[in-house]
Formats: structure tokens, sequence, C-alpha cells
């Protein structure tokens, strides 16, 4: 069962909010339906979150992620089409059991996070189960676990106003975690940081979520950031999906135009993996080869493969040789124009491609 399920969902601000949902699910854009004078932020958006998945949706200002995410936790009301936590429809659910639901399963990460300026960093890391009526014992062992996950725990006792705006946003990290929820919503979390420290930030979520399995609806207007954290992404403009995949899908098979012009600022040897760019290997030969995992990123093999003198052998876990990756490959996969691939040091062997480089 998905951990979250959009199914046909919508949002529509305004009177005739109704009547532009029929006009939009025959596929009007909403820019032609602007005399019933609605704003149509969320439109026929579907897709399912796996349970330890992060899934990114990405767009640019205005594509409809905020309210999409708002419909998500059941803050917003769909204006048609549900939303599913665990298989159970929340759009049917009365405020009160939105409002537990929430506190069991759903908890948000903001970009501007709103620490108490009075109370210290456990205390704010705690705080969510003190609205819950948890024990301070209990809340205050559980936030001291959370606060050490993120690498604050010699910050318990400090107050925010002595944290540089990286650690502010951990400890927002720190809350989520503390309370413990399987679904973590994270909107913009990382936006407004520096951008070291927001590499830092992300490296750090990927660690946690190798540790804890957590489900991660990740929203980003950024695509780089999208490709580095999500297992899929889900591309929308002006409140509709344009693709939904996983980041090399995104970036070597684009849906439209509007989409691979996005993908045009994206640092491809950071996101193609060995098993996205490898060709056929000649087995007897890539048997003597240095070997490396299907999932290593590119960036990586063009250290290595330039520190040996024959291509690499991918192989899977049970080391089996399943393809090969030379320089050419490389080159052809991050599409580098030529003369730059001069710069790769040449091989003496036959896996080359003709002409691709010199
Ligand atoms: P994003 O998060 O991608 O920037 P939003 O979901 O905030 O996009 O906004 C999508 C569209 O919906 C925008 O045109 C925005 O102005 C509009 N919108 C958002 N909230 C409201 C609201 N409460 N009332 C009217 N329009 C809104």
């Amino acid at each position: 069962m998905p951990a979250v399920r959009a199914n046909h969902l919508y949002k529509v601000f305004g009177k005739r909010a109704s009547q532009a949902v029929a006009l939009l699910s025959d596929g009007r854009h909403r820019d032609t339906i602007k005399d019933l004078n609605v704003t149509a932020a969320v439109i026929d958006v579907s897709f399912e979150v796996q349970p330890g998945e992060i899934f990114v949706v990405m767009g640019l200002s205005g594509s409809g992620k905020s309210t999409l995410i708002r419909m998500l936790n059941g803050l917003l009301p769909p204006t048609a089409g549900t939303v599913e936590i665990d298989g159970t429809d929340i759009t049917t659910l009365s405020r009160r059991a939105l409002r537990a639901l929430r506190g069991e399963k759903i908890s948000m990460v903001f970009q501007h996070f709103a620490l108490l300026p009075h109370r210290t960093v456990l205390e704010n890391a705690a705080y969510g189960l003190e609205v819950r009526g948890v024990s301070r014992a209990e809340r205050h062992e559980r936030a001291a676990h959370a606060l050490d996950l993120v690498g604050l725990g010699d910050w318990k006792d400090h107050l925010p106003n002595q944290l540089s705006g990286g650690m502010q946003q951990r400890v927002g990290l720190a809350r989520a975690l503390t309370a413990d929820t399987d679904i973590i919503l994270m909107d913009e979390a990382f936006s407004a940081l520096d951008p070291l420290i927001r590499r830092d930030m992300q490296t750090q979520l990927l660690q946690l979520q190798a540790e804890l399995g957590k489900t991660i609806v990740f929203i980003t207007h950024d695509l780089n950031e999208a490709m580095r954290l999500g297992n899929r992404i889900c591309v929308l403009r002006d409140g509709r999906v344009v693709q939904i995949g996983t980041p090399e899908e995104i970036l070597n098979h684009p849906a439209d135009d509007y989409v691979a012009r996005f993908t045009e600022d994206v640092d491809r040897s950071r996101v193609l993996t060995a098993a996205s760019v490898m060709e056929p290997a000649p087995k007897a030969e890539a048997a003597d080869w240095e070997r490396v995992a299907p999932d290593a990123p590119v960036v990586e093999l063009f250290q290595r493969v330039a520190a040996c003198d024959s291509p690499l052998a991918v192989v899977d876990k049970e080391d089996r040789v399943i393809g090969a990756v030379s320089p050419t490959t490389i080159l052809s996969a991050l599409a580098m124009p030529e003369e730059a691939s001069s710069a790769v040091p040449s091989l003496a062997n036959g896996t080359r491609r003709e002409g691709a480089a010199k």
C-alpha cells in the first residue's frame, strides 16, 4: 500500500471552483478560464509515494507545490479528488480525526522554521510532543535522541539565537524526527540556506534516510536538489504534472521541451550512474577489469577510469559483469563537446567509439 496517494487532486480558489474543475478536467489550460475569476493552483494531480521513498515535487514558483503539500496533510481541503494516507482517505475525516492523524503520521518541516526564542534547543525539538501531551521525561528523551541524529547533541541547552541558520534548520528536522511519524513533508526546507550548508543538509538527510527509512515528500524549486534527493521526482508546471520519474528518467527522457530546458542546468555527472551509462561488456576481457557497482555516480567513475588503463566492469551483487564503462561511454553520456574530451586520458583499448573522443 502506498504511504501517500493523490488521486485526481484539484485545488481551485474562487467562487466558481467546481465549474472550473469541469473545464480543467477536459484538459483546458488554467489561463483559458480566467473569465471565471478563479485561481487553479493544483490541477488533476495523481501520484503514489511508496513507504521509505523520497518523493520530490519540483516546480517554479506558482506551480502549485505549497498548495499540494497542504492538501497532503489535510490543512487545505481539495476542490476535487482524494488524498490517501496509508490507505485512509483523509478528505472524509472529521477535523478531530484529521488532527489525530497528523499528529501520529505526518510531520512538516518548513523553510522558515518558527523556533521558540526563549526555549532551549531541546525544548524546541520536543515541542510537537508537548502539544500532544506526552510526558516531559519521554519527550525530552526522544528529542535528545533526535538532536543526536542531526548532529546537535551538544547544543541541547542553548537558545535558538545562539545557532546558525543551518543549525536552526536542523532543529526543525529534529522536531519532525522527535515526533517519529512515518511521513515527513518538507516544504522548501533547505531553500533559505547558503549553498554549502544546503549541500551538507542534503547529505545529512540522505544519511538519515538510509538509517530511518521515512517516507519523505520534499518540495523544491531547484532541480539539482530534486535530482540529488529524490528517488522519484514529480515536475509540476502551472498546476499540472508534466512528468513523474527517477532522476535518470527525467534527465535522459524529459517528457517535453519544458522539462528538457530545466535539465540543461543539471550536473549530469552527479545524477547519472554506472548502470545508466554502461555499454555491453566483452565478458572474457572484462573479468580482469576493475569493478564498480551499478549505482556508482559517474563523477566517481570518471576519476577511477582515468586512473587505470582499461575500462571499468560494472558488476551486480553476485559479482557478475553486466556492462562496461570507458571514458568514451562517460563522455557520450554527459554529452560533452568534443574539444573538452581531449582532457580525458586516452586508452589503448577497443571499446572506444569512432569519433566520440579524439
Ligand atoms: P508554489 O508553492 O509552487 O509557489 P503555490 O501553491 O503557493 O505555488 O501557488 C499556486 C497558485 O495558487 C499561485 O497562483 C498562487 O497565487 C495561488 N494561491 C495559493 N494560495 C492561494 C489562496 N489562498 N487564494 C488564492 N490563490 C492562492
